[in-house]
């Protein structure tokens, strides 16, 4: 099975990652974007240097994850279990946010890149805006530079969409829980 875990910046996606590469040992733990080779420098490049063309910008999101499914995602499909940091439906949903690109081309092109393989099941760690604005100023606290909450707050409301859009089940989680509560309400969805 292949499956993805979704959730705006301090939604807590890495420690549930890492709590699920220990409950799935066997599991290919992976990420978009950044987990080949060519996708690291993408990556890089995307992250360090802000493009001046949003598409040019989506465009290169589009070419870390069509190496991602060619290179880990393909191979593994029919074989082992498959957790995804991020997936098409942050790619689709970065994309929306932007309206540069209409909703057709943005599934179209994705489902080019990716050639329709999507993952079976995703999990969106859903914030309130209370939680999320809480977290937010302790990571400035640490030092730690983030987008603010209205926008992060529109991406989660995309990551939503972007799953309808790509008939995608998404299962949404209270991200404001414990670590060990989300963990559990994972399992028990991946075990049903
Ligand atoms: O998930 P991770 O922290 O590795 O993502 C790095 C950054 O890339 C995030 O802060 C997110 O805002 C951005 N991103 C993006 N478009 C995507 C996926 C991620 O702008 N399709």
């Amino acid at each position: 099975m292949y499956i993805a875990i979704e959730g705006i910046d301090t939604a807590g996606k890495s420690t549930q990652i890492a709590l699920l590469s220990r409950n799935y040992p066997e599991a290919v733990i992976t990420k978009e974007p950044g987990a080949t080779a060519i996708g690291k420098e993408i990556r890089e490049l995307v992250l360090s240097a802000k493009a001046k063309s949003k598409k040019a910008e989506f465009l290169l999101f589009l070419a870390d994850r069509a190496e991602h499914i060619k290179e880990v995602i393909e191979p593994n499909l029919k074989k082992r279990m498959i957790i995804s940091d991020r997936s098409v439906v942050s790619g689709v949903a970065y994309a929306l946010i932007q309206e540069e690109i209409s909703e057709t081309a943005i599934v179209h092109l994705n489902r080019f890149a990716t050639n329709g393989i999507y993952p079976q099941k995703v999990f969106l760690l859903r914030l309130s805006k209370e939680e999320l604005e809480f977290r937010l100023s302790q990571k400035e606290l640490d030092g730690i530079e983030l987008r603010g909450s209205d926008y992060l707050l529109k991406i989660q409301g995309a990551i939503i969409k972007a799953a309808e859009l790509l008939d995608i089940e998404l299962i949404e989680i209270d991200a404001t829980q414990s670590i060990e509560t989300i963990n559990k309400e994972i399992l028990s969805t991946l075990n049903s």
